[in-house]
């Protein structure tokens, strides 16, 4: 028992506890302790165990949180989200190309106002809470002002979330576009503000290769080699006109991949969204490169962009998380994106389980963050960002839950039937930062 500890959580708790290599690994690494006792210190997890064991020697001045009956996981991780686009989810008819001309850049035009910016990083950040996803990987817009007013909004709630200004020279309307020396120059001077402060970190983000030029790109490549612990984020093979616009582009390279490769792009901290239309040689890249995906399951639905190929990614050893790619996307939901996940699956013969998906959604994700020392699992150590679910809140999921045999198929029915209602409080360096409002659910 710890000397100090300032809070004791008791309930149901689910994690996997190490990153594994194949999916067959999945059920020796995973835990489940369906009465146990997490003691958290100064943002930090102490330790997890059995209500039995420890009980009884809780320190004094511990603040004791009765959580039965819900069961807790670590906190999401989203891999892929644009924060601007919360306010267009749901934009109809069109497919990539023609979605981003006529939804997505006339809403992203209205980032330069701070105060718009605040004001949508506030609700940003509060939908990522109330759907108990603690930490995301996030597109700004082209306005640095897009990007301080998120990571000023995320640092003070404590939240561990990288992002990055989007760099884009062409192929957009004028009012997004820069030149590559003001990319350089805007991008620089986030990463010297926000880079590393608290639990922030920055994200290089190009948008795609179609908006960006060669001289943007050498930018970019100049800015990893000057901070290399910066993260890439960007978009790679999501749409067959996308594909073959950027072959045409560049006719020099051997594929899309290639292009970000040729300029030093990939790498451990490098995240490509999609990847939908990947020839084999890009996958071996991917993994030569130790680069990571992310898989959008209900962006890639939405758009008709096409099915990610799950199996693949596991045999050639490419990292891989889970993005909501909100306002592609249709949900901040990570249950509900699991669920569209396993439907992706089934309709390539490929059986996601419960363990693998909630995997992905948790310690798999920050893995392909290169943050899995520090969140996705409830060992010692790490930060106690965690969520807490309650796994019935309607007739249908009480009628469901009751009949369930094994936390496997609790899962499986919570990724089904679970969305945000199912969300009872979210936690986040050791404090609850969201609490579900149980009159207002009632109502
Ligand atoms: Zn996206």
């Amino acid at each position: 028992m710890p000397v100090t500890c300032s809070h004791a959580i008791r309930g149901s708790f689910f994690d996997i506890t190490r990153t594994v290599s194949t999916p067959d690994e999945l059920l020796d690494a995973a835990r489940y302790i369906e009465d146990g006792l997490l003691l958290l210190n100064a943002g930090k997890i102490v330790s997890l165990s059995p209500w039995q064991e420890e009980s009884s020697q809780l320190p004094p001045g511990c603040e004791l949180v009765d959580y039965r009956g819900k069961l807790i996981v670590p906190g999401f991780v989203d891999t892929h989200i644009h924060y601007p686009q919360t306010e267009m989810i749901g934009a109809f008819g069109e497919q990539l190309l023609e979605w981003l001309n006529q939804y997505t850049f006339p809403v992203e035009s209205q980032y330069h106002c701070p105060q718009h910016s605040a004001q949508m990083s506030a609700f940003f950040l509060q939908q990522l809470l109330s759907n108990g996803t603690t930490t995301a990987l996030v597109f700004g817009t082209v306005h640095p002002e897009s990007v301080d007013a998120l990571f000023s909004a995320a640092h003070g709630l404590g939240m561990r979330l990288i992002a990055g200004k989007v760099m884009m020279d062409r192929h957009a309307p004028e009012a997004l576009t820069e030149t590559p020396e003001q990319s350089y120059r805007q991008t620089r001077e986030l990463i010297e503000r926000w880079h590393n402060v608290g639990r922030l970190s920055y994200a290089l983000t190009p948008r795609f290769a179609p908006t960006s030029s060669p001289q943007l790109l050498e930018k970019v490549r100049q800015l990893r080699q000057e901070f290399p612990d910066t993260w890439l984020h960007t978009h790679l093979s999501e749409n067959p006109q996308e594909v073959a616009w950027v072959k045409a582009l560049f006719p020099e390279n051997s594929g899309y991949l290639d292009v970000y490769h040729q300029y030093q792009l990939t790498g451990r901290r490098s995240l490509f969204a999609h990847c939908l239309h990947l020839e084999d040689e890009e996958w071996d890249c991917l993994h030569h490169t130790d680069s990571a995906v992310a898989f959008c399951p209900t962006s890639n639905l939405f758009l008709g962009s096409g099915l990610f190929d799950l199996q693949t990614c596991w045999q050639k050893g490419v990292k891989m998380g889970v993005g909501t790619d909100v306002g592609a996307g249709t949900t901040f939901n990570m249950l509900q994106t699991l669920g569209e996940a396993y439907k992706v699956g089934q309709l390539q013969r490929y059986k996601l389980s419960a363990c693998e998906a909630f995997y992905h959604a948790t310690l798999g994700g920050a893995k392909a963050l290169d943050l899995d020392r520090h969140i996705g699992s409830f060992m010692p150590g790490k930060d106690a960002d965690f969520v807490a679910i309650d796994p019935a809140v309607s007739a249908l999921q009480t009628l469901r839950h009751g009949n369930s045999r094994d936390i496997w198929e609790k899962l499986f029915v919570l990724m089904t039937l679970g969305d945000d209602r199912n969300i009872a409080a979210t936690w986040v360096e050791g404090r609850c930062v969201w609490q579900c409002d149980k009159s207002r659910q009632a109502a």
